[in-house]
């Protein structure tokens, strides 16, 4: 069984649209993915019934950006929440639109000294799409200020950049609580991406397991080998799940499909777990 959880579509910022993916998904001989898109489900319809046409098994994810106190980023999937669960959808609603006045905000600032226009970040935003950093990257790959996005994150648009706007998000734990209420299986996504940023402190970390952290992602690209084996350290202490996934998105990142892979035992006490929805097989 190749199962990965991981994976974005023109719902947020994948290139390809939810169909799409679920055909991608079988041409990599993947038999279960999930969908998790950052703060969106609106691609769980078209995704369900891709997969069923294509035999893939979805399981209906999201992803969902949060920030601590110091101000570090923390990404936490959530697997068969309900969707129309209203706290949980409060939150990804003020996310969602504080994102699209931040977007604006770095845009204003990116205009200062180089070309861009908002109308250029919107010729790579689906309608209705999560709006974040790599819609803006890909606006600078068409006007050829960068060649890639990872480019544009290396220096323009990552976090210590000058024209980066830091944005609403919710605290992790409190995030962790929303998604169990809704009948959501909460695991912490890339905890030790140090690439990308800070990572969590021991405090952050305690507090989400506290608050119902389910699992894990330690298997992921951007989790540097010491964190990996720290976290299998943490996951054995508090009894978490441990999954592997690709974080696939499309043409946008050079991760592809079934890179990291998470067990069949691990995505059934996910299965057991998630009572907001059912998967789709
Ligand atoms: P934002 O949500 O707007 O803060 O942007 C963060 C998103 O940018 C993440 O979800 C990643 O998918 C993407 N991202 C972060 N680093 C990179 C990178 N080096 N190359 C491409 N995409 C990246
Ligand atoms: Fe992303
Ligand atoms: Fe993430
Ligand atoms: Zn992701």
């Amino acid at each position: 069984m190749r199962i990965d959880l991981h994976t974005h579509s023109t719902v947020s910022d994948g290139t390809q649209p939810p169909a799409e993916l679920m055909t991608a998904a079988r041409a990599a001989k993947i038999d279960v993915m999930a969908l998790t898109d950052h703060d969106s489900t609106a691609g769980w319809v078209e995704a369900s019934n891709a997969a069923r046409g294509e035999g893939v098994v979805l399981i209906p994810g999201m992803e969902v950006t949060c920030r601590t106190s110091e101000g570090i980023s923390v990404h936490v999937l959530s697997y068969l929440h309900d969707p129309a669960n209203s706290e949980l959808l409060n939150e990804i609603s003020k996310s969602r639109e504080a994102r699209l006045v931040r977007a604006e905000k770095m845009v204003d600032r990116l205009a200062a000294d180089y070309p861009i226009t908002w109308e250029h970040v919107l010729e790579h935003l689906a309608p209705g799409a999560t709006v974040g950093r790599p819609h803006i990257a890909d606006a600078l790959v068409r006007l050829n200020v960068v060649e890639t996005r990872s480019e544009a994150f290396a220096h323009i648009l990552n976090g210590r950049s000058s024209y980066f706007v830091s944005h609403y998000a919710p605290n992790p734990a409190l995030a962790v609580e929303l998604i169990r209420k809704a009948g959501g299986v909460p695991v912490f996504a890339h905890p030790a991406a140090s690439l990308r940023g800070r990572v969590v402190t021991e405090h952050t970390m305690n507090e989400m397991i506290d608050a119902g952290l389910a699992g894990l992602e330690i298997d992921h690209r951007d989790n540097s080998d010491e964190g990996k084996e720290k976290l299998r350290g943490i996951a054995d202490e508090h009894g978490l799940l441990v999954t592997g996934s690709s974080d696939y998105h499309g043409a946008g990142k050079p991760n592809l499909l079934g890179e990291n892979l998470t067990s069949a035992d691990v995505l059934a006490h996910i299965e057991e777990l998630g009572t907001g929805t059912t998967p789709i097989r």
